[in-house]
């Protein structure tokens, strides 16, 4: 496949071409109350070829090796039918041409991994879960693991071949008292091996238990509280609500937020430090080269309060006059790439929680994420679950707690950040313009903010 890809690329007439080579081995066991829902291992693979012509792509899909040549000259000529149209054309910031070679490191890689292994733990998570208290009225347990191994080649002379391990356990339980539902959930997800997922019981059973206590748990009451946010929270917080914003196609197409987000600009106190990064151990979100094959960076997004960089890709750094980071990705061979991130986080900090809870007489300990929304600047997140905080420590459970705000407001009020880092990659994934689920990962410390908009009863 090698040399098919670096001869394709070479013998192009185009001004630009590049080709990619995906194959991929997955497996995936789903239980559902008592209920095994899917056991299943498959394999594919396929390809994507890109080609510039004065300023225009095309692009074409493959899953026959040998019909790489002639895919080429079809994205050639679908790119000269698009330049005769263009009206903004596309040009690549410069990289120097690499060669690499790149495999993800595992313990225990699972492709060696029998599929009744992989099923019989899933089905040991949930049995901790349907066991754990007659209030459990559902569960769900769901265990993936894929092996990504593509193969790059483009016309300047890069190539890169990489093997990208992923492997993700969801453990879920919905916990019913007379007509109330409450539900609890673990979403781990590494580029690691097998053993990334074994030894979760703990987790399981906490998720199990996080379940009943919210039945007991009041709603919260809806205010304005300074509120601390627990790792997990604060890492989806700034992927979703900052770093989305951070992507520079998605600047190009939003001229107003273009505006807003220069580089130079302070947006957040000083000691605040948000990265995006493309190699940490284990996680999810590595891409070591990117799907143009650019080396990754590792990128301040905000440094020190100031924005300090953008997320790009080649062609967007070239219209922005900026170097391309490393965040062209993408979900599969079946797409091209587009700026997303990787491993994103916010810095630790310099306090305790302890530190962080003194003088609050009455505000709100929110705790991971549902999911959230962003619309431009404004988010809104709904905590897995919360705790009141009184008089300076942690207090009684509360639920249904829904934060909302605008992201440039609730970084200028950001009061402490942790020493407590947790860096965590969740089961799911992020979704942008049709691609989805794109592995990342997100993290920080616990982070105070001040005059946090709180939804409740
Ligand atoms: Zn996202």
């Amino acid at each position: 496949m090698e040399d098919r890809l670096r001869e394709a690329v070479a013998q192009s007439r185009a001004d630009y071409t590049e080709a990619r080579w995906e194959q991929v081995t997955r497996s995936r066991v789903a239980f559902q109350r008592d209920q095994l829902m899917a056991l299943e291992s498959g394999e594919e693979a396929g390809g994507i070829v890109r080609c510039l012509v004065r300023g225009a792509w095309g692009i074409a899909v493959f899953t026959d090796p040998k019909e790489l040549p002639r895919k080429v000259e079809e994205a050639t000529e679908l790119a000269r039918t698009a330049a005769r149209h263009v009206a903004d054309p596309v040009a690549l910031a410069p990289v120097e041409p690499v060669e690499a070679r790149w495999q993800g490191e595992v313990r225990r890689d699972f492709r060696g991994v029998p599929l009744e292994e992989k099923r019989r733990l899933a089905e040991g998570y949930n049995k901790l879960l349907l066991e754990h208290s007659p209030l459990i009225a559902s569960t769900s347990v769901r265990y993936t693991d894929s092996w990504r191994t593509t193969i790059y080649a483009n016309s300047e002379g890069t190539y890169v071949e990489q093997g990208i391990p992923d492997v993700t356990l969801m453990v879920a339980a919905v916990a019913r008292r007379n007509g109330d539902i409450q539900q609890g959930f673990e979403s781990l997800g590494y580029a690691a091996g097998f053993e990334a997922v074994l030894g979760k019981e703990e987790q399981a059973l906490q998720a199990a238990q996080r379940a009943v206590d919210l039945l007991s748990a009041t709603p919260v009451q809806g205010g304005t509280y300074t509120v601390i946010l627990d790792p997990d929270l604060a890492g989806v917080f700034i992927h979703e609500a900052f770093g989305h914003i951070c992507e520079a196609d998605f600047l190009l197409k939003n001229a107003p937020l273009r505006e807003v987000m220069r580089v130079g600009t302070r947006f957040a106190v000083e000691f605040l430090n948000v990265v995006d990064d493309g190699y940490r151990a284990r996680e999810r979100g590595n891409a070591p080269y990117d799907d143009e094959g650019v080396p990754r960076r590792k990128t301040y997004l905000i440094k020190d309060g100031v924005l300090s960089g953008l997320m790009h890709s080649r062609a967007t750094a070239h219209k922005m006059g900026a170097e391309p980071t490393g965040n062209a990705r993408a979900v599969s061979w079946e797409h091209e790439p587009i700026v997303r991130m990787r491993n994103t986080y916010i810095e630790p900090g310099t306090a305790s929680l302890e530190e962080m809870l003194h003088g609050i007489e009455r505000g709100l300990y929110a705790c991971a994420a549902f999911g959230g929304q962003t619309m431009f600047e404004q988010f809104t997140f709904s905590a897995a679950w919360g705790h009141e905080i009184v008089n300076g420590k942690i207090g009684p459970m509360v639920r249904d707690v829904v934060l909302t705000g605008n992201v440039f407001h609730t970084l200028q009020n950001i009061e402490m950040i942790g020493t407590d880092f947790k860096l965590e990659g969740s089961a799911g994934g992020c979704g942008k313009g049709g691609q989805w689920p794109l592995p990342t990962t997100t993290g920080a410390p616990h982070v105070r903010v001040r005059n946090v908009t709180v939804g409740g009863r």
